[in-house]
């Protein structure tokens, strides 16, 4: 299947927000990554030189089976073909810097090898895509651990609002936001991103 956009959801889960000392959003935050910036199981994430810190962020994702503009909550899981684990690799230093000066986040989130997404399961495998535990364990650490019930914008609601000003095609995955516990990646680290149910996600780091 060929991947279109990504469209990443920040802010989405409470205890996330609070250890950014962010605020509640009234409405979903939306940043893209590149469709360069994607990976799959077992693949590297490489840190370029001279990049700080960079964080682990699991996550559920959404693949987009039947594009759409427009589309209601009622009908969102319709244009749902797939889910995948995701991890929102971040370059935690650079993002920091765009956010104090008002700067977008697209280079913290948008280098090569920060986008790695699991096997895709098909939506009917899934049955209730909140009620699914996510953890990330970095070699073999317990370091985030949620469910997607905490999820303060929920999967309709994230697609109905994203197709309101992007049109959503075929390929397009929508990544849904991380809990709490986000934390470092370094060399020769392995991240391995779990969501119960739909698959676990292992990269190894290099720099
Ligand atoms: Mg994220």
């Amino acid at each position: 299947m060929r991947c279109g956009k990504i469209v990443c959801v920040g802010q989405n889960y409470r205890e996330h927000i609070r250890e950014m000392r962010s605020e509640e959003p009234a409405e979903p935050v939306l940043f893209l990554k590149p469709s360069t910036s994607l990976i799959g199981d077992g693949e590297e994430i490489i840190i370029p030189e001279g990049i700080g810190m960079v964080h682990h962020e699991v996550e559920l994702a959404l693949i987009i089976g039947k594009g759409g503009k427009g589309i209601s909550e009622a009908d969102a899981l319709s244009h749902v073909s797939h889910v995948a684990v995701f991890n929102d690799v971040t370059a935690r230093d650079v993002q920091t810097e765009a956010r104090k000066a008002g700067l977008p986040w697209a280079l913290a989130k948008g280098m090569d090898t920060f986008a790695p997404l699991g096997e895709r399961v098909p939506l009917d495998r899934v049955p209730d895509l909140r009620s699914l535990d996510l953890e990330m364990r970095v070699n073999g650490a317990l370091r985030q651990k949620g469910n997607t019930a905490q999820m303060i914008f929920s999967p309709q609601r994230l697609i109905s609002y994203i197709s309101r000003f992007m049109t959503l095609e075929e390929g397009d995955v929508i990544a849904t936001g991380t809990p709490s516990g986000v934390g470092p990646l370094g060399p020769g680290d392995v991240a391995e991103a779990t969501v119960h149910g739909v698959g676990t996600l292992r990269n190894p780091v290099r720099r």
